[in-house]
């Protein structure tokens, strides 16, 4: 019988440290025949890296054919590289990796077993700790998760990594999901499928730094959110009912008010504190309709996921 093509996707975005330590990482694994059972394809995706990591990837093409490149025109996001590898992989299974190491390569003979086996189309990974990290990061972290799953039907597990091994029947239904907003974690959830979770603890990148600020990844949470739940709406909908009930309420109060007592003129400081309340309130649900409507006006626009600059 032929043996499977894997294909290894890595998107990597400054990594000219750490992607020749993941190549050599990979081959060594090889070399102990701990990858016997499949064929391997490497492709490595350069999202508008800034530092040599074109070159690196140049070069490994050069010595080992199986080693395939897409270089961006910018960067584009990790999500996009995702994309992208997926679009240029061939293989009966696909894998995506961190360039940096911090996905254990060690664990792709068990994934391998489990998806070999047949009975789990995808098998995906999640850290069980979040160790070296700021604890602040930590705790909105988790928050996130779990408002994510109270109000989006997409399966989002916390730690998920993008770590997962897939068949092609799913890298085909992601990659069927074209839409330009990627939140690839809600992505992997909604597109479903049998899978089978498999946890690890937290490893340090081996070299370079992440690309992740804490202002990013707050952005990062909030395109989540708007991509896969439109809970926000609803709420400011919500919080539209209760001001009117409110006002209505007060309406009833002043009128009885006026009637039993008159009319003197106070309530002014009262006045100034709603007044402030509801417009900011107001506000607010517009900005959230506005989120909205700026992810539907990119959606429309149907501009391309990514550019390509060189590919081999
Ligand atoms: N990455 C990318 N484009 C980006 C940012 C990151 O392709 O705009 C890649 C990066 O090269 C790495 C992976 O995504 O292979 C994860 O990034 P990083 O290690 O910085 O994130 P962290 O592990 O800290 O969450
Ligand atoms: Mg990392």
């Amino acid at each position: 019988m032929d043996k499977k093509l894997l294909t290894i996707i890595v998107p990597c975005y400054n990594e000219e440290e750490s992607l020749p330590i993941f190549y050599q990482t990979i081959r060594d694994m090889e070399k102990e025949d701990k990858l016997s059972s499949v064929d391997l394809e490497f492709v490595f995706v350069d999202d508008g890296s800034r530092d040599k990591t074109l070159e690196v990837c140049r070069n490994l093409h050069s010595q080992d054919e199986r080693v395939h490149f897409v270089s961006f025109s910018r960067n584009f996001g990790k999500e996009a590289g995702i994309y992208a590898g997926l679009e240029k992989s061939k293989g009966d299974y696909v894998v995506i990796m961190d360039a940096d190491l911090q996905d254990p390569p060690a664990m792709l003979p068990e994934m391998l077993t489990y998806i070999e086996s047949g009975k789990y189309e995808c098998v995906a990974t999640r850290r069980v700790d979040r160790k070296g990290e700021p604890p602040i990061r930590s705790w909105f972290a988790r928050k996130f998760y779990k408002l994510m799953n109270k109000i989006s039907s997409a399966d989002i597990v916390d730690g998920a990594r993008d770590y997962q091994m897939m068949t092609r029947k799913v890298a085909d239904a992601i990659l069927s999901m074209k839409e330009y907003n990627r939140f690839s974690k809600g992505i992997f959830g909604w597109v479903g499928f049998k899978r089978k979770w498999l946890e690890f603890e937290n490893v340090e990148r081996v070299a370079g730094e992440t690309k992740w600020s804490f202002w990013k990844l707050f952005i990062y949470a909030i395109e989540g959110i708007v991509a896969f739940s439109t809970a926000p709406l609803i709420m400011a909908s919500i919080f539209g009912m209760i001001m009117c009930l409110v006002a209505f309420i007060f309406i009833i109060v002043i009128i009885v008010r006026t009637l039993t007592f008159g009319d003197p003129t106070n309530g002014w400081p009262s006045m100034v504190c709603i007044i402030l309340l509801v417009s900011g309130i107001q506000l607010l649900c517009m900005g959230v309709l506005g989120e909205y409507l700026a992810k539907a006006y990119l959606e429309t626009k149907n501009r391309p996921i990514y550019l390509v600059q060189e590919e081999e």
